[in-house]
């Protein structure tokens, strides 16, 4: 109090000059007190301030204030907003405009003061519209055009108002813009270049994203845009040394903010923008342009999909059926009833055409597949002996009704293949018996034969005969190219801007069976007419470049990411840029180092028989073309994503095959069981029976996996009997054929002979779908069945004619509960887009509290910690598998996913889904390197080992009697020095782990067609990026290079 009292004498006694000269050089300490929380300095000044009517003392204090609040940074100035300083500054300014002329130097220092403390005033935009101070520092700016000392401060107070939306809207009503306008003029020489900045910052602000847009229209309205067109141009022809990038960045936000609206976006193209800003094409300009080929959209936000409901996390009882109901699943489960009578060789019967509970159609036999081997050998003409005129053009059923109709109705023929093929040669199929024990190209064929798909494929692609050898080389991670995304844009913007040397050629198209009409040899061949293909259009764009559309899947208008197609009739050492054009989902591993897969015929029978990572200049980004709101599930302004990637051929002649990731087709998973049951031994028990049969009229097979009891004593029927059961299913997503490699990794190893295998099958009895989806995996489907639905969201209740499969593997699971048999593990295998690495997800009831409300009295649940063994185990044993990226929380999104159906109604404790990357992994022995088919099977087999080790710290009275509550010596495996230790391991996990690209195009940005309600966002810290002081925006830009 002391010293504030000796302060206010100062100010009494001495000049400002005096005293600033007194504090800046003596007292330091005493300044530093005087601000300091608690000494009540602060609020001396403001009262002072607040009383003194004479204006020498008004100035003198808020000189002193200016200083203050300039050397000491934000802590003082949170001093001074936190004593009410901001109320005082405002009505001080208000009230002195009433009486003018105002007192140019309060004004001046008013203003200053207000720049420092807006931003730090979270309530800064209210207090100054309902002071009235807007209008007065707006008229200050009107009248002081040339005053520049005071307009400077005035604008940079007015960019401040500007932060808050309301006030956004009132200045432009005032005409501010129009003012500002004024200001702004063409390139000077003058050290006029802070003043424009702060304008056109000032401009941006009020021109604001969020706005109602009101401002941006009035902004179009008075032509703003090709002035702001002019001047960028004009800056850029004379700030040739780059001296004053800050303020074409500057003029390109204005412009930016303007084509937020429809209105502007036209404007924009009318005043020829696309050229202006492509001509005079930087780095800084990208977005705009992006900005206007693309529609902008808002991404639904991501809302707290935690589950909160505590009764939704406890288990239930569904309403159980009655037994009589379950009853016929008990021929699935013929082992625990069996007679073995060990003595003699058994015979189990494995067929698939062993009857189930379901009346199965017979699969047709009479299917006819064009036999690659029976083809011409040269291999200029494998395209067109694989496509004979006779089978080319059956129509495309893909209506359900039809579907059922027509069943698998097929228009080739063995005649009009013969027809075709004039000179009869054999094709060489590259020998990879020793290397591929499950593969067997005759089988192979055998095995289409009864694939039913919607088309009726006649052809076989050829990847999927000759087999796939895993490459034997390391595929790293790519490193991503800055500026790639950019140079792709620019080459899409360049179709507008030069029409002319724009082919748009339709080479491909299923929708029209006649297509191409012409051919001058100088296109790619294109084609995707066989299982599991999807590519529905090639239009070729430019001599060596292609955009693809793909299919959506079957009965859905949307869902297109899988693709997996052919192309022949390249010239070898040419660069060819493919442009898939409909991708929808909103980022994509092939933003972070993943590439495409592609199959050389060529190499294929040079001995090289491999899926090879392909690909350069890959990036995937938002494209200009926008989804109707019914193929964006009702909302509207969404656009398509493109994946852009660019190869070069290394053979003439050949013909190459591209996916989305490694192929593995329904009829191959046939192939493989048909392979795995002939390495049945006398130890082995190895049964496949029919799950159901698909709407598409495929069967899905379900295998039961254990050891043979030792002998037929009592003990040993009965150890066999008490086997705990695991449930594995996989490829309920079609797209994700990783789960299939991963799956065919498990089944090998289960089949296997060694000794761990042995004891592994001693141990549980396994019950496997590996195949969930058949249909969809036929049809070349990324999501879906044939019902145009996600089968992994209906596990809740599923329907018995709709989604069949998901509807007798839960009924498997009830009848296993009901009788006394709940499995001990439940595991779904996934594949993820977005993510690296192997993981879980998993359910827990205490995790999923914990997300939400740490201080609900939950503490008291009981919850066993079993469920985090498995992915303990993996973490250690399976180099791809990443423990940090488990998550067992429950989500209201994944209510009805297999994973949370079967924790909850089956009673499974440790059910999971576990996802496998599409791209590769960021740890462990494969860090940086893509994952490829071997790291997938191997994932398989390391999760049987992790099963066989699960069992040694499962106690053995859990092992008897596994629906009891839960004994378990796992937890020694888990750190349990208190509950929370245990969340700290993993974390609630969003859609994204990638981090940003400074390149990426903002894809979150929300679009001011549809007008916002009047939000008031605190919009604080983009103001700091306003701020000329600090560079910082420009500064990370610049250093990338
Ligand atoms: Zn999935």
């Amino acid at each position: 109090m002391l010293i504030a009292a000796i302060l206010l004498l100062f100010i009494t006694i001495y000049n400002k000059y005096m005293l600033l000269f007194i504090i800046s050089s003596s007292i330091k300490k005493t300044r530093k007190e005087v601000t300091s929380k608690g000494s009540g300095g602060m609020e001396v000044i403001l009262s002072s301030l607040e009383n003194t009517q004479d204006l020498q003392t008004t100035l003198n204090i808020l000189a002193i204030l200016n200083e203050l609040l300039t050397v000491g940074g934000g802590r003082r100035t949170g001093v001074f907003v936190s004593k009410g300083g901001t109320a005082i500054l405002l009505q001080m300014l208000v009230s002195s405009s009433k009486n003018p002329p105002a007192n140019e130097e309060l004004m001046l220092h008013i203003h200053t003061l207000l720049v420092k403390v807006g931003p730090k005033d979270r309530k800064f935009g209210v207090k100054s519209r309902l002071n009235g101070a807007l209008n007065v520092t707006l008229n200050l700016v009107k009248h002081n055009l040339q005053n520049h000392k005071l307009l400077l401060p005035c604008l940079q107070v007015l960019r401040v108002y500007s932060s808050n939306l309301v006030n956004a809207v009132s200045l432009g009503k005032s005409g501010a813009l129009e003012i500002m306008f004024e200001i702004i003029g063409p390139f000077s020489k003058k050290s006029t270049t802070l003043m424009k900045y702060v304008v056109l910052t000032s401009i941006t602000a009020v021109l604001c994203v969020c706005s109602s847009g009101m401002n941006a229209r009035r902004a179009v309205d008075r032509g703003y845009l090709p002035t702001l067109l002019s001047i960028y141009q004009d800056w850029h022809r004379h700030d040739t040394r780059h001296r004053h990038v800050v303020i074409r960045k500057s003029i390109l936000a204005c412009i930016k903010n303007l084509t937020n609206i429809k209105l502007g976006r036209k404007a924009f193209i009318d005043a020829n923008g696309m050229r202006i800003l492509y001509n005079t094409s930087t780095i800084y300009n990208c977005d705009v342009l992006q900005e206007c080929l693309a529609v902008r959209t808002l991404d639904p936000l991501n809302d707290d999909d935690i589950e909160t409901d505590i009764k939704k996390l406890r288990p239930i009882q569904v309403n159980t059926r009655p037994f009589d109901e379950l009853r016929a699943y008990e021929y699935f489960c013929r082992e625990f009833s069996e007679i073995f009578e060990l003595h003699r060789p058994i015979i189990i019967p494995t067929t698939p055409s062993s009857l189930g509970p379901q009346n199965r159609r017979p699969l047709r036999e009479d299917l006819v597949t064009p036999r690659p081997d029976e083809s011409p050998l040269e291999l200029d003409s494998i395209s067109i002996s694989k496509r004979p005129e006779g089978t080319a053009d059956h129509d495309l059923v893909c209506s359900l009704g039809r579907l059922v109709v027509d069943g698998g109705v097929n228009g080739g023929s063995v005649d009009g293949l013969q027809d075709e093929g004039g000179e009869q040669a054999v094709l060489e199929v590259p020998d990879t018996a020793a290397l591929l024990p499950l593969h067997d190209p005759d089988l192979y064929l055998e095995m289409v034969k009864s694939t039913r798909s919607v088309p009726a494929y006649t052809e076989v692609a050829y990847p999927d005969y000759f087999g796939h050898v895993a490459l034997n080389l390391r595929e790293p991670i790519l490193e991503r190219v800055y500026g790639v995304q950019r140079m792709k844009i620019f080459q899409d913007i360049e179709r507008l801007i030069h029409s002319s040397d724009i082919l748009d050629k339709v080479v491909y198209d299923l929708d029209n069976q006649s297509c191409p009409v012409t051919d001058n040899g100088e296109s790619l061949k294109f084609n995707s007419k066989f299982e599991s293909g999807n590519l529905r259009k090639a239009i070729q764009v430019r001599k060596f470049e292609y955009d693809l559309i793909l299919n959506s899947d079957i009965n859905s208008n949307h869902y297109h990411q899988w693709f997996y197609f052919e192309v022949s009739n390249m010239r070898p050492g040419v660069r060819y840029r493919f442009n898939i054009i409909n991708c929808e989902k909103s980022n994509s591993q092939f933003n972070y180092g993943m590439q495409v897969l592609m199959y050389s015929v060529q190499d294929a029978i040079n001995g090289s028989p491999h899926w090879v990572r392909t690909g350069s200049d890959i990036c995937y980004y938002k494209n200009h073309f926008s989804r109707s709101s019914i193929a964006a599930g009702g909302q509207k302004g969404k656009s398509y994503f493109t994946l852009t990637f660019t190869v070069t051929f290394q053979h003439k002649d050949d013909v190459c095959y591209f996916a989305y990731h490694y192929p593995y087709t329904y009829s191959m998973l046939k192939m493989h069981l048909q392979k795995l049951s002939a390495l049945r031994t006398a130890q082995i028990y190895y049964r496949q029976d029919d799950l159901c049969e698909t709407l598409g009229g495929n069967s899905c097979p379900l295998l039961t996996i254990t050891a043979m009891p030792e002998s037929s004593s009592n003990d040993h029927i009965s150890q066999f009997r008490s086997r705990p059961v695991v449930f594995l299913s996989a490829r309920v997503h079609p797209g994700e054929t990783n789960s299939s490699w991963v799956m065919k990794g498990t089944l090998e190893f289960l089949m296997s002979c060694s000794p761990q295998a042995q004891s592994l099958r001693e141990s549980y009895i396994f019950k496997i779908i590996p195949m969930l989806n058949p249909d969809g995996v036929i049809n070349g489907n990324h999501r879906c069945s044939l019902s145009g639905e996600d089968l992994n969201r209906q596990w809740q209740s599923p329907n018995a004619e709709l989604h069949p499969t998901i509807y007798h593997a839960k009924s498997l699971l009830q009848y296993l509960r009901a009788t006394g048999r709940t499995p001990l593990v439940f595991c779904d295998y996934h594949g993820h887009s977005r993510k690296k690495n192997v993981f879980m997800y998993g359910c827990s009831i205490k995790e999923t509290v914990w997300q939400t409300n740490a201080n609900t009295s939950t503490c008291d649940l009981q919850e066993d910690l079993g469920y985090r063994t498995l992915p303990k185990l993996l973490s250690q044993m399976a180099p791809v598998f990443s423990l940090s990226s488990c998550s067992f929380v429950v989500e209201r999104s994944k209510e009805a996913t297999a994973r949370v159906v079967v924790w909850r109604e089956i009673g499974v404790q440790r059910s999971y889904t576990m996802e496998s990357t599409l791209c590769g992994c960021d740890q462990g022995k494969y860090k940086g390197l893509q994952i490829g088919t071997s790291e997938l099977e191997e994932m398989g087999a390391q999760f049987c080992l992790a099963l066989l080790r699960l069992r040694r710290y499962t106690s053995p009275l859990e092992l008897q009697n596994h629906n009891s509550h839960l004994l378990d010596t796992e937890n020694d495996l888990i750190d349990t020095r208190g509950i929370p230790n245990i969340t700290s391991t993993t974390t609630y996990v969003l859609e994204e782990d990638e981090a940003a690209f400074l390149e990426e195009v903002d894809y979150s940005a929300e679009s001011n067609d549809e007008n916002d309600p009047d939000l008031e966002p605190d919009l604080q810290d983009n103001l700091a990026l306003l701020d000329p002081s600090s560079d910082s925006e420009f500064s990370r830009q610049d250093s990338v290079n």
